[in-house]
């Protein structure tokens, strides 16, 4: 089922929670809504939902105007956070209960909903749980069962909001990873809200970031990452560091230190905003003049990458990246100096000279 956002405002009081949004998921999609706390995802969810109405546009269910059609008929199902199961109901009715509230014309036999809750916790892989109660399960299997739940009345879009959120880093990847192969099995059209850029770039087909009830752009993981509209994007995407500078042609200039941007291309010199992500210094023992020269202030080798936070030589602080093999060669510790050059740049954007 595809779904089509067409120009659509939500205001609560005077305050735009959802302010001109246009959007498209495709069918079978699996889209992260992705932005911070307030931006307006649940909302977003929520209209798409049936849950809540919204004051302009047009929301469209494979083409068709959805406006008048109810939750229920819109064929969605959900899973929340802190989604609720019914505590005083097993895991088996907890799933079982959707198909068992169906009006007695369309409600399958007792042996079917039996059968079908079994395949579902099968799919869920916590077959041996069925006769538990919420209470007895850990916040990673009540999710599962949450989402076993919403799949029991075969529902046409799911709409996870942060569906993972409470739970421990270790279990959210775990279940990060089991999404995205059920996803891969089943392709229904699915619209995930996280405020966890890592969980958005590494789950979804595309995503959309959103700020301040505004879609600031929608794209692959790959291409919201490496190409980013604005800094708003692109410093929402992961680590930047950010620089005031005067680009010229193929070079930076902060401060009193030049520095070499290979591929850069200026029309005039002029003011600007650099970004630059962690990994895209290249940093040295050898002098050059091309180069910050900066004192290490922590290093962290513990991961599969080493971070570095270095201090220039006209106070500005740099968080860099580097492989295990480059500070294996390095060697470097605390309170050494260094020269840091630049790779690669992220982003920059002009800013009015005043001068
Ligand atoms: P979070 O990540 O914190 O859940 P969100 O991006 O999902 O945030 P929304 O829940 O969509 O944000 O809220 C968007 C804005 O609308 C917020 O500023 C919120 O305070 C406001 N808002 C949401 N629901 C209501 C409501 N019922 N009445 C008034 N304001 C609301």
């Amino acid at each position: 089922m595809g779904i089509e956002l067409k120009n659509v405002y939500k205001k609560f009081g005077d305050f735009k929670a959802l302010d001109d949004v246009s959007l498209k998921v495709d069918d079978g999609e699996l889209l992260a809504l992705l932005g911070p706390s307030g931006s307006g995802k649940t909302t977003l969810l929520r209209v798409v939902a049936g849950l809540d109405f919204f004051d302009e546009g047009q929301v469209l269910f494979s083409g068709r105007d959805a406006q008048n059609q109810k939750a229920r008929e819109r064929g969605v199902g959900f899973v929340f956070q802190h989604y609720a199961l019914f505590r005083h109901m097993t895991v088996f009715d907890n799933i079982a209960f959707g198909l068992n509230v169906q009006p007695r014309k369309t409600r399958p036999s007792r042996q079917e909903i039996r059968a079908k809750v079994m395949e579902l916790l099968k799919l869920v892989q916590l077959e041996w749980l069925a006769e538990r109660y919420p209470w007895q399960l850990s916040g990673g299997q009540r999710q599962r069962i949450a989402l076993a739940r919403a799949l029991a009345v075969r529902p046409k879009v799911l709409l996870l909001d942060e569906p993972f959120g409470s739970l421990d880093a270790q279990v959210r990847k775990e279940l990060r990873a089991w999404l995205r192969r059920f996803h891969d099995e089943f392709h229904i059209t699915t619209i995930f809200v996280t405020h966890d850029q890592e969980e958005a770039l590494e789950v979804a087909d595309r995503i959309v970031v959103m700020n301040k009830g505004r879609i600031e752009q929608a794209g692959t993981p790959e291409d919201v990452y490496h190409n980013p509209v604005n800094a708003f994007v692109l410093s929402f995407l992961g680590n930047v560091n950010f620089f005031h500078c005067r680009l010229e042609e193929g070079k930076a200039v902060i401060g009193n230190t030049t520095l070499e941007v290979p591929g850069l291309s200026v029309d005039k010199p002029q003011p600007a905003k650099l970004y630059v992500r962690p990994n895209q210094f290249k940093v040295s023992r050898v002098f050059s003049k091309a180069a910050f020269k900066a004192v290490v202030e922590y290093v962290n080798p513990a991961g599969t990458i080493v971070k570095i936070n270095l201090k220039t030589e006209s106070g500005e602080r740099i968080y860099v990246e580097i492989t295990q093999e480059e500070l294996k060669q390095l060697k470097i510790r605390k309170q050494e100096k260094v020269y840091v050059s630049l790779k690669d740049v992220s982003y920059s954007e002009y800013v009015k000279d005043n001068s």
